[in-house]
């Protein structure tokens, strides 16, 4: 097989990057190559020229779609090809959830080593409107090869940012955003207003939105190369984001008023492929903007995680807590708490909640976010779990929180350390509730739960994140 040579291919799977996968015979040894290709979708037949060759695989680009798959659709946004975020939009939303259905299913089954798996696995919990469903945007900004400012996303797998004046997954008002952070970048028309990732100059690396979207309420924070913006910089900024928030709410784009609630900027002054810095400025307005899961308040700063999706959070965390078979009274740990959302929830069916978080601005809101709802029964420790855990376990002098009746976690991608594991396994609940956003370390977990005597039990699949290829996962396990 050699670079550049075209071959037809049918396309009979697909990866865990959305990308479709073929095979070629190698005429010269007659051996099978996996052929991975971007774009294209089980069931094409498709023309693709080899852009890389491996040992045993290769890499190939669509040139021509020969047939087209049957579950191939026209994507809503004319940059979705070009565009890193949303690379299932050219794939129907049915097939789309049936992709991360079997994505789980396959970990579970391969890494996780539990057979007959679907049986205990729910239908895929998808989305009515797929579509403009983001609480949060982060929008590079750089320039292109005219010098021009662009704002938009990552291309695929690069740094290179494809322009964008609409997104069909954010919310609408950041079209709005984007328009008038034109204006403000034609207002400064410095060379050094855009960042250069190259040569690391420049002032704004990325634009960060936030939409309460119960309550309206719009966070807006440039994340920039120095410790402050100029007087006329910020006066201006807060000017023209006011003038796009009332242009959107007079607009027919507008099902909700948006109330601008706060402007800030992030310091971010290394070179690192991290969005944020460690510090934020109020710029104008308030620190944070308040958002609703349920009947719970929450306060939220650019710093502190927050689920992305509002309506899949909601159904994310009922389905924990119909996992977690409360009846009132049960002692439960939240691990990875982030500001408190799953912790808070569950504090209405438990007797006691204790939440842990690495982030200590996320537990201060947490803390911050119990008082406010007038939540007594949640206690919140700041910490790595894996080592505040243990730590809590060996010292404890009480039982209380030692040997819990539900555990919930919901790790980063990386899932949880093994000592976690080893330590959730000598607190021994009756009831383990794992909600991951990765399901092959979901997987890896499970697998070393399930030899410590856990097991699982039900699985509910969540598409929390509409035409990408992500997938949020809710386990229940059982001692
Ligand atoms: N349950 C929360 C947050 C989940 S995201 C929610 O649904 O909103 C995972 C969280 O784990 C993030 O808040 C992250 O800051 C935190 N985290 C990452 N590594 C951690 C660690 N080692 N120990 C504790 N928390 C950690």
């Amino acid at each position: 097989m050699i670079k550049n040579d075209c071959y037809e291919v049918y396309i009979e799977d697909i990866g865990n990057d959305g990308e479709g996968i073929g095979h070629i015979e190698d005429r010269q040894n007659g051996k099978s190559f996996a052929l991975f290709v971007k774009d294209t979708l089980i069931g094409d037949r498709a023309l693709v020229r080899i852009i890389k060759v491996k040992k045993t695989y290769a890499y190939g680009r669509v040139e021509q779609i020969i047939e087209s798959s049957p579950y191939r659709v026209h994507p809503v946004c004319e940059k979705a090809r070009s565009c890193g975020g949303c690379s299932l939009m050219h794939m129907s939303y049915d097939k789309q959830l049936e992709y991360k259905w079997n994505k789980v299913k396959s970990c579970l089954e391969r890494i996780g080593g539990i057979s007959g798996v679907d049986a205990i696995m729910e239908p895929p919990y998808g989305m009515e409107l797929p579509y403009f469903y983001r609480n949060k945007m982060q929008l590079p900004v750089g320039r292109d090869r005219e010098g021009r400012i662009v704002i938009g996303f990552y291309a695929g797998r690069t740094h290179s940012i494809v322009d964008l004046d609409k997104c069909h997954i954010g919310h609408p008002v950041n079209d709005y955003i984007i328009k008038y952070m034109r204006k403000w970048f034609r207002k400064f028309d410095r060379e050094d207003i855009a960042y250069s990732e190259e040569s690391h100059s420049g002032l704004v690396r990325h634009i960060l939105t936030r939409v309460g979207f119960r309550t309206g309420e719009l966070m807006v924070c440039l994340v920039i190369n120095k410790d402050e913006l100029g007087k006329s910089e910020g006066e201006s900024l807060v000017c023209l984001l006011k003038e796009a928030v009332k242009e959107y709410n007079t607009s027919k784009d507008t099902e909700q008023e948006i109330i601008l609630k706060s402007v800030s900027i992030n310091i971010n002054k290394e070179k690192t492929n991290r969005i944020l810095g460690s510090h934020c400025k109020v710029v104008w307005g308030r620190s944070y903007i308040q958002d609703y899961i349920g009947d719970i308040l929450f306060n939220i700063s650019p710093m502190s995680f927050y689920q992305v999706n509002p309506v899949q959070t909601k159904a994310i965390y009922d389905k924990a807590i119909e996992y977690a078979e409360l009846k009132g009274g049960e002692t439960v740990w939240d691990m990875y708490c982030g500001i408190g959302t799953i912790s808070l929830c569950l504090a209405a069916y438990a007797g006691k909640v204790f939440g842990v978080e690495v982030v200590p601005q996320a537990i201060e809101d947490a803390k911050e976010n119990a008082r406010v709802n007038g939540i007594e029964n949640a206690r919140f420790f700041c910490g790595k779990a894996e080592e505040v855990v243990p730590e809590f376990y060996r010292e404890a002098d009480s039982d209380e929180g030692k040997h819990p009746d539900v555990i919930v976690v919901d790790p980063p991608r990386k899932g949880c350390e093994k000592v976690l594991l080893d330590t959730i396994s000598f607190m021994a609940p009756d009831r383990i509730v794992y909600v991951s956003c990765d399901p092959a370390t979901l997987a890896r977990d499970v697998k070393i739960l399930s030899d410590k005597g856990y097991r699982p039990e039900k699985v509910a699949v969540f598409d929390a994140f509409c035409q990408g290829t992500h997938v949020e996962t809710v386990v229940q396990l059982s001692h």
